[in-house]
Formats: C-alpha cells, sequence, structure tokens
C-alpha cells in the first residue's frame, strides 16, 4: 500500500488494482462488522473485481442514479445497517461514484452519531472530485447536496481498473473537472495535456488532479474562501446543467462544466487576464471533445438568470471565479448579467 502525499489527514491509494492494498488496509483495522455498499451497476461491474479480496463482509444494494440520492435511500441503507445490528465500530465501505459516495458517507457519519467509512469511487468525477474533500450529503426537496454534513473517510481507494466499464460519455464529463484542476492551478501540465489533446485518465492524471483539489482543501476544508476556486466553469456550468435538465435533454455535471469553462475564460479574456491565444487554445481543446449545445436567445436569457440565483452569490451580485491567468484562478470575481449573456453565446451554436 503506498498512500499519495497529500495534505489530508487519511490515506488515499491510487493504483489500476487496488485490491491488495484495500485488503492489506482493512487487515490493519479494528471493527465489529464490514459493509459494502453498492448501487446496482457497481455490484455488476466493479464488486466482482474486489469480492475476493475482501475479508468478510454483509453486501448492501441501492437503485443506482441522482434521483435516488435522497432520503428514501438513505431510510433504506440505516434500516439494513440495523437489521444486521451494526454497532458504532462498524465500518461502511463506498464501492461506487459520486451519488453513491456521497450518500452512503452521509448515513455512515449520521448512523448512531457516526460510523467509519472508507471511499472507494469507481467513477472519474468520483475519482478525481467527489472522493476527497468531506462533502457527504443528499438532495432535498429538488435542491441538490441539501442536506449533508462534512466529514471525511478513514480512506480512500482509488482504481483505474474500474474505469474499463464506465461508458465512455462518463470518461470525457469527468476529465472537465480534471481540465478545471489544470486551469486553476498548473499551467505546466494544461500546456502538456493541450499538447497530447486525449483525455486519457491514467493513475498519474488521477494522482495530479488530486494533489491540486488537496492542495486547495486544506488550506480551505470549510469552504470559507479559498476553495472557490474549485467553482471554476461552475456558476455558468451548473446553469447550464439545470437548464437543460428542466428543457428535458439533460446533459452529465461534467459536460455541462467543460462549457462553464469556455464561458468563464471568455469573461476571462474579455478582461485581459487571458490572452486571446489562450482562450483560443482552451475553446479548441472544449470544442473537439465535448458536445455541441443549440441554444436560442430565449435560452440564453433563462440560463443568465438562473446565474444570478447560484447559492454563491452575495448581495444580489453574480460572484464566479475566474482565470487570472493560466493555472492560477480569482475567486470573487463579480459578472455582470450581460457578461454572463455573451459569454454563453460563444459556448452556443447555431442560435436561433
Ligand atoms: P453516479 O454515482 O450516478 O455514477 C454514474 C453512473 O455510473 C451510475 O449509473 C453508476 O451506477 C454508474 N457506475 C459507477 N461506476 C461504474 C463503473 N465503474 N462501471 C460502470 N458503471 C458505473 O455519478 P457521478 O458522476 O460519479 O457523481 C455525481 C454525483 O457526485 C453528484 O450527485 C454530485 O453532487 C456528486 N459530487 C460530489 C462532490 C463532493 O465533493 N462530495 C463533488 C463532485 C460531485
Ligand atoms: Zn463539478
Amino acid at each position: 500500500m503506498n498512500p499519495l502525499d497529500l495534505p489530508l489527514p487519511y490515506p488515499v491509494v491510487v493504483e489500476d488494482d487496488i485490491s491488495g492494498s484495500l485488503s492489506f488496509f482493512l487487515s490493519r483495522q479494528i471493527y465489529s462488522q464490514l459493509f459494502v455498499l453498492c448501487d446496482e451497476n457497481t455490484q455488476r461491474y466493479c464488486y466482482p473485481l474486489l469480492q475476493e479480496a475482501l475479508p468478510p463482509h454483509t453486501l448492501l444494494c441501492v437503485p443506482a442514479g441522482e434521483e435516488h440520492k435522497n432520503l428514501d435511500t438513505c431510510r433504506e441503507i440505516w434500516a439494513q445497517l440495523t437489521t444486521h445490528a451494526a454497532d458504532r465500530s462498524a465500518l461502511l465501505l463506498n464501492l461506487g461514484g459520486g451519488v453513491l459516495c456521497d450518500m452512503g458517507g452521509f448515513c455512515a457519519a449520521t448512523y448512531k452519531r457516526g460510523i467509519r467509512f472508507v471511499h472507494c469511487p469507481t467513477t472519474l468525477l468520483s475519482q478525481l472530485d467527489a472522493s476527497i474533500g468531506g462533502k457527504v450529503g443528499i438532495d432535498f426537496m429538488d435542491l441538490k447536496n441539501h442536506i449533508g454534513v462534512f466529514q471525511n473517510p478513514i480512506a480512500v481507494f482509488i482504481g483505474s481498473i474500474f474505469l474499463n466499464t464506465l461508458p465512455q460519455k462518463e470518461i470525457i464529463a469527468g476529465f472537465a473537472e480534471h481540465i478545471k484542476h489544470l486551469l486553476i492551478a498548473d499551467a505546466d501540465e494544461w500546456h502538456k495535456q493541450l499538447q497530447a489533446n486525449s483525455l486519457k485518465a491514467t493513475p498519474d492524471v488521477i494522482a495530479r488532479s488530486l494533489g491540486i483539489k488537496s492542495a486547495i482543501v486544506a488550506a480551505d476544508p470549510h469552504e470559507k474562501g479559498l476553495r472557490k476556486a474549485l467553482n471554476f466553469g461552475h456558476t455558468i456550468g451548473h446553469a447550464i446543467e439545470s437548464y437543460c435538465l428542466q428543457s428535458h435533454s439533460p446533459l452529465l455535471h461534467g459536460e455541462a462544466v467543460a462549457l462553464g469553462i469556455k464561458a468563464e475564460a471568455y469573461i476571462s479574456l474579455q478582461r485581459q487576464y487571458i490572452t486571446p491565444q489562450e482562450y483560443q487554445q482552451l475553446a479548441t481543446f472544449i470544442d473537439t471533445h465535448y458536445p455541441k449545445v443549440l441554444f436560442s436567445s430565449k435560452d440564453i436569457k433563462a440560463i443568465t438568470q438562473l446565474c444570478t440565483q447560484d447559492k454563491k452569490n452575495e448581495g444580489g451580485k453574480i460572484l464566479c471565479t475566474l482565470l487570472g491567468k493560466i493555472g492560477h484562478a480569482l475567486v470573487n470575481e463579480e459578472v455582470s448579467g450581460e457578461e454572463i449573456e455573451e459569454a454563453i453565446q460563444q459556448v452556443a451554436i447555431n442560435q436561433i
């Protein structure tokens, strides 16, 4: 077992096949019972890759998908733990994507005032992003991640082998978070990425992203300020994601974030924080790898309106994270509705 050197209070292991390291780690833990939480897809595709390496355990399975990241599913998980007489020294292993890790972590953090949990993220998005940072929670009354707590896992085990069964669309979407990490914190790696011009999620790529995210999280564990750097691409990205969902043509989170990155980079260009050449390289990269969207002027106005309702705004102003330069984020930049509208025009094609 060879954890990454990260400024986090728990080990994070990234390998192709994590079964040996995970089994070693579990053999050193003292717990009353081990529970493995899967959704129906990870039970089918990921659990068989670990099953033999795991010590005796009870398998729990919940339905897959964001629509199940809610209190009903939590009730099911808490009920299954109770039926199996889980006590406070039980250990929960979350084997799944961001939905499962967020919800499993939340159920563990609240069951009998908190039992320990390990994350074993199986989508690229969860490996690059959701697995570290200590945020766990569920959706409530149509509000994403509305109920939750900050609680760290005792360890994170990331196996790139799991990505072999993940649909390519999910890989491309997850990669948007890596692009974001490079743009806000690592100009050299961003330039290498531009040259490579491919979206390969190797253990090195995952480790690089986790290095960037963990440094930011460590400096601001409870999201007081600095951590807003991680919102780059997300003010406009979230608005596009919500709008497309409402109009019944949903995009994956990462697909919307890729468009948000392009749009927010455009505002950075307008403010001369980045050069036209830097913007063009970034825009071409996103255009090459991510789906194009078609927005009418009415759509663009509606998306802009959603940006003004972003929960991260303060005092009625639209606050956005921009690029101060490539490899550096500027948080709390006040932007106008007009700037947002113009930026969204840059990511839309064939407006009507
Ligand atoms: P997800 O967990 O729904 O996974 C996507 C789909 O892939 C699901 O159908 C899942 O069953 C399936 N799947 C998972 N692993 C697979 C594998 N290896 N092979 C085949 N299929 C597999 O979605 P996600 O994109 O991983 O995560 C999105 C969630 O993450 C959102 O709810 C978001 O709020 C949350 N999130 C949390 C944080 C955080 O800091 N806690 C950060 C970013 C996102
Ligand atoms: Zn994101």
